[in-house]
């Protein structure tokens, strides 16, 4: 219960220090990269996407620098990739073969590749390493999605996730937040479809199979970003479009229109927009995630194509990642939530900007109770912002604690020191760290110099501490209110007693907020067929809206409420995104009845699902006794 996760916070720092801070906290665990010894400057691909072999295939120029002049051996990152050949070169020197072999494979971390520099090979500045290097057809970060699970049919699709340590599956490279370069690209594809990566893309660019891009502004492994299909595209803003299949290209600029005006409010605030141009791909349903912030090209799931911009909260989130996160990002996946918090922070103000405090606070709210259910999940040293990630899996241990505590915390600091004196120090703190990859214990010093110092008494390291290091919430951490949300719950209690008819619900006006609290607020004991006479009246299991599937089939599953069990399993074909179908299967893999309905279901639904959601599902089934 929430309740007692409280307690423990607080007992637990009356036994320790809530500031502690582990030894070595900016050690990236999840790196073979020996990147204190050499480190990538620039990175130079020359690939061929090759549908048919389910394949990317050419070389990888790694630019790098020798940082201890002893050292001799390079440690890149891989996983499953086939590597032709390695050759070093420096100046206009002829490039020479090089040593290597592929080490030990990790089941997590993949396969360490070891270089070995020539004897005599002594640059006296930057040198290039060239990797001729094939994938697998199972590289973790990439889809390759045959025409019938694109939205038009006709052609097929790739692309990739990188984050959180899948860009090595993928490309040879130092595979960790805290080294940032520069790339430059050469894709070929088939004449016919598009390429797009996260970097300068030509909304104008002729479509004839050969791309080339530059990404003038350093970025970590995690944002390198591809992606091939027949996308068009259609302009929202001066700065601003959208790529999607032509199916769905007019209906996501619709939903998306106040993307130009999202950038704008943005930058008022946090600073200048640094990317150049911000646009967003539109990608087929098996996306695994809701976004994920490649810069200059988000890459969005259509599951937030409710046709009635009830979902934009998702764009907003995308595009503040270009400050928090792409701008200044996490040293390493233990400090995650400097990216995901503070972005979920920012977030939030825009939609309160461009559409109200009452929709913000709503959403606040409701992402409040999702994190109260969620501390039932996951392990009290999981519940930090900042674990100790030795042993974990950066891509599940957190569930959204790092979003959502995240943001409590800067909401927390906001209310404390005031919004202006706030938005000035995140602005501060952007300028600052720009193009830095900085640990937890950095963002620490320099609130304490930057704020906390500045007005003594008002809140002290160690309680901020407290957020970063202690499982649960501090007992002073903000609730979330909003009445329209409480009062949902109110009559959910009373709909489910009797006291109120399904005929006398007050739906007119209700929004999708509304609805997904009356859903989440139902006691346990609903009959089945007043469960049907809600669903027939607000039209539950016909739901456009993704977000409301999410809560009704997680409870239709939760309740074993078969009636709706056709249209739940249509949802979880339907939905490839983790986020929406992870509670909905672990609902039915625990309800005592389900788990081989969850499997058969999970079986029939896998070939549309990408890597990552194939992953995870198992991992959830597996999990249940
Ligand atoms: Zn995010």
């Amino acid at each position: 219960m929430p309740k007692l996760v409280f307690t423990l916070a607080l007992g637990f720092c009356l036994l320790v220090s809530c500031a502690e801070r582990p030894a070595d906290s900016a050690h990236d665990h999840f790196s073979f990269a020996n990147s204190r010894q050499f480190i990538t400057r620039h990175l130079a691909l020359d690939l061929t996407v090759d549908f048919e072999a389910r394949a990317l295939h050419g070389t990888a120029s790694l630019e790098m620098e020798r940082l201890d002049a002893a050292a001799t051996r390079i440690l890149l990152d891989t996983r499953e990739l086939h590597i032709d050949g390695v050759q070093v070169e420096y100046a206009s020197r002829p490039a020479q073969a090089a040593a290597f072999r592929l080490l030990a494979v990790d089941p997590m971390l993949g396969q360490p590749l070891e270089i070995t520099l020539p004897d005599g090979f002594e640059p006296p500045g930057p040198f290039r390493v060239r990797i001729a290097y094939r994938t697998s057809p199972g590289a973790t970060a990439l889809q390759w999605l045959p025409p019938e699970l694109t939205a038009g049919g006709r052609r097929p699709f790739l692309f990739s996730q990188s984050q959180s340590i899948h860009a090595r599956s993928w490309v040879p490279l130092q595979d960790t937040p805290a080294v940032r370069f520069t790339y430059s690209a050469n894709i070929r594809t088939p004449p016919d479809l598009l390429a797009l990566m996260s970097a300068d893309n030509d909304p104008a660019a002729e479509r004839d199979g050969e791309y080339h891009f530059e990404m003038p502004q350093p970025i970590p492994s995690y944002l390198l970003a591809i992606a091939v299909g027949d996308v068009h595209f259609a302009a929202i803003g001066p700065d601003t479009g959208v790529y999607a299949e032509p199916e769905v290209l007019q209906a996501a600029a619709w939903e998306f229109a106040d993307t130009q005006a999202m950038l704008e409010k943005a930058a008022a605030i946090y600073g200048p927009y640094r990317w150049g141009r911000y646009d967003l791909l539109i990608l087929p349903p098996s996306f695994p995630y809701g976004g994920m912030e490649n810069p200059r090209l988000s890459f969005i799931t259509p599951a937030v194509l409710a046709g009635d911009r009830s979902l934009v909260s998702l764009i907003a989130h995308e595009l503040a990642h270009s400050w928090s996160g792409n701008l200044v990002t996490n040293a390493t996946w233990r400090d995650i939530w400097l990216n995901e918090g503070i972005t979920s922070y920012l977030d939030a103000r825009l939609m309160e900007l461009l559409y109200g405090t009452q929709s913000a606070d709503e959403e606040r709210y409701l992402r409040y109770q999702d994190l109260l259910a969620q501390f039932e999940f996951i392990s009290p040293a999981m519940q930090a912002l900042a674990p100790d990630m030795r042993g974990a899996d950066p891509d599940e241990s957190q569930g959204s604690v790092h979003y959502t505590k995240g943001q409590m915390l800067l909401e927390h600091l906001e209310r404390r020191f005031g919004r202006e004196p706030f938005d000035r120090f995140l602005a501060e703190y952007f300028e600052h760290f720009a193009w830095q990859s900085i640990t937890t214990e950095q963002f620490l010093d320099y609130l304490d110099a930057h704020l906390l110092s500045k007005y003594p008494g008002r809140y002290s390291r160690e309680q901020a501490g407290q957020w970063l290091y202690q499982p649960g919430l501090p007992d002073d951490a903000p609730v979330p209110r909003a009445e329209r949300l409480e009062r949902a719950s109110a009559v959910a209690l009373a709909w489910a007693a009797g006291e109120l008819g399904t005929d006398a619900l007050p739906v007119s006006g209700w929004g999708p907020h509304v609805i997904t609290q009356l859903i989440n607020a139902l006691p346990p004991d609903v009959a089945h067929d007043r469960l049907g006479e809600l669903d027939a009246h607000l039209g539950l299991s016909a739901t456009r809206n993704a977000e409301i599937g999410r809560a009704w089939f997680a409870q239709v599953a939760k309740r074993g409420y078969r009636a709706a069990y056709p249209q739940m399993t249509a949802y979880l074909h339907r939905i490839g995104r983790i986020w929406m179908i992870e509670p909905v299967y672990r609902a039915l893999a625990e309800n005592g009845e389900d788990l081989a309905t969850a499997r058969e279901i999970f079986a029939s639904a896998r070939g549309g699902y990408h890597p990552l959601t194939i992953t995870r599902i198992e991992h959830r089934l597996a999990a249940t006794p």
